[in-house]
């Protein structure tokens, strides 16, 4: 067993209680020096998982240092297959800092980020991607991204992954017994055999790919870009979605600089709103920062909110604007309908002949409900259905199946020219390698440290 880690668990900061979490070898015993049951209990005779009350006292002068519960985990039935302690003790910092320091003065040392996780994938308790999904968990924004990370706690990646490499390795051995044996009597594997069978991952294989948008935008939110000349009303729209007052209204021209990033989420969408300086060409430094930057944000969007004034003619920079939303995924608002309208629909619209425009008053608030709605429209289609379906929500996991899925290509391109046998075998196994690399069952250190570096301390 692996020598003995120890972290806080909980978040710093004022709460009921907070918990201090040991595992590995000698997690019970360390426990057991420190703490001293009111009852005459004994950490190490205890019962397995019984929760039992006392103080964790300081054993090099019997200071008490605070009132807890506490119980221990004997292995292999632990989240880390360890043994395992857990403290409850009271929350906030003073508490869980001084009894981790206890616990590190008696032979435990600090668990690195993600280090109990680690060891419960390193002690097969957890695949790869099961242990990903536990940072997804706690990250997730909404119902759905939890929903979804959940659904990959229980290991339905996995499972896929590992149907699709099984015909892989089928293949593999199927191609190999005819290289090898080529005058014995195993039977030899068809040409066509092998175009079926790699047919159908490459079915697969596109099945789960077909996921991965939806997924991203689950896992990370929507990108969201709100464009539109100064004092069109971006801030105020972004005041409007948020109802909080977080970006700087004014009626300064440029005065929203910086680009502000904001979370909301639209009935289970999550929204990753960026509010940009707008686009247009300025001599102005600090702007031009703004400027640009806003134009990198556009090229990544998912979706943008291209806003114009209907109480001014279009401008210059409206027509930038409007070439820049051409071929994106865009949703284009007509603001300021409560004065009186002086620009020119019949061109607005010729220009944008695809686009349903909205017209919105932001600040008497009419209009917005409808922009919500409209999002909700393009990405809410319910075609996905979140419980039931495998949904690919992990970017590492997306490249891992492109990667696949241009092996499986080759593979298949080299079956269909017949080429030797041996040359297929190479993107064969290539294939089945990237995928094993999702599941953890081939993977690197460096990947596995870089993945486990993502958690926080204590998970
Ligand atoms: P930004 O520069 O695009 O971020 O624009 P702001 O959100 O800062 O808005 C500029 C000014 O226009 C502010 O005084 C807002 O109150 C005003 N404004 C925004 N939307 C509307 C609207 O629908 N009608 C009217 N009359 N004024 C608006």
């Amino acid at each position: 067993m692996a020598d003995t880690i120890a972290a806080i668990s909980t978040a710093m900061g004022e709460a009921g209680i907070g918990i201090v979490r040991i595992s590995g070898r000698d997690a019970i015993s360390i426990g057991s020096r420190i703490f001293r049951g009111k009852n005459t209990d004994n950490l190490e005779k205890s019962k397995n998982r019984k929760l039992i009350y006392g103080h964790i006292v300081d054993p090099k002068n019997d200071e008490i240092i605070d009132e807890v519960l506490i119980v221990s985990m004997k292995e292999p039935y632990t989240y880390t297959r360890e043994n395992m302690v857990e403290i409850y003790c009271h929350g906030g910092i003073i508490s869980v800092k001084r009894i981790l320091e206890l616990i590190l003065e008696n032979d435990a040392r600090l668990a690195e980020p993600g280090e109990f996780t680690k060891r419960a994938f390193l002690n097969g308790r957890l695949d790869l991607s099961q242990a990903e999904a536990v940072i997804d968990v706690i990250r997730a924004k909404t119902d759905e991204s939890f929903k979804v990370s959940l659904n990959q706690l229980e290991g339905n990646i996995s499972k896929k992954v590992r149907e699709i490499r099984e015909v892989l390795l089928e293949m593999i051995a199927h191609i190999e017994a005819s290289i090898d044996f080529p005058e014995e009597d195993i039977e030899e594997i068809t040409y066509e055999e092998l175009e079926e069978k790699a047919k159908e991952v490459q079915k697969s294989i596109e099945k789960l790919l077909e996921t991965a948008d939806r997924g991203k935008i689950l896992r990370d939110g929507l990108n969201t870009v709100i464009l539109g000349k100064p004092n069109v009303g971006k801030s105020s729209l972004l005041n409007a979605i948020l109802r909080e007052n977080r970006a700087i209204v004014t009626d300064i021209p440029g005065t929203t600089r910086d680009i502000i990033e904001e979370y909301v989420n639209i009935d289970g969408i999550p929204l990753k709103i960026i509010d940009t300086a707008g686009i247009r060409d300025t001599e102005d430094l600090v702007e031009k920062i703004g400027v640009d930057r806003a134009k990198d944000r556009v090229d990544e969007a998912d979706l943008i909110i291209a806003i114009f004034d209907a109480s001014e003619k279009l401008t210059e920079e409206d027509y930038n604007i409007i070439d820049i939303i051409k071929n994106k995924r865009s949703i284009v608002l007509l603001n300021k309908s409560d004065l009186p309208n002086e620009y020119d629909e019949k061109h607005l619209k010729e220009m944008l002949p695809n686009y349903e425009i909205i017209t919105t008053s932001i600040t008497k608030g009419i209009g917005v409900d409808r922009l919500e709605q409209k999002i909700k429209d393009m990405f809410y289609t319910g075609e996905l259905e979140v419980e039931s379906d495998t949904i690919v929500t992990n970017m590492r996991h997306k490249d891992q199946l492109i990667k696949a899925h241009k092996n499986i290509n080759s593979g298949l391109d080299g079956i269909v020219s017949n080429i030797p046998l041996d040359c297929i075998e190479v993107d064969i196994k290539s294939c089945w390698q990237n995928l094993g690399e999702i599941s953890g069952d081939t993977v690197g250190e460096d990947i596995l440290d870089r993945i486990f570096s993502e958690f926080c301390i204590g998970k």
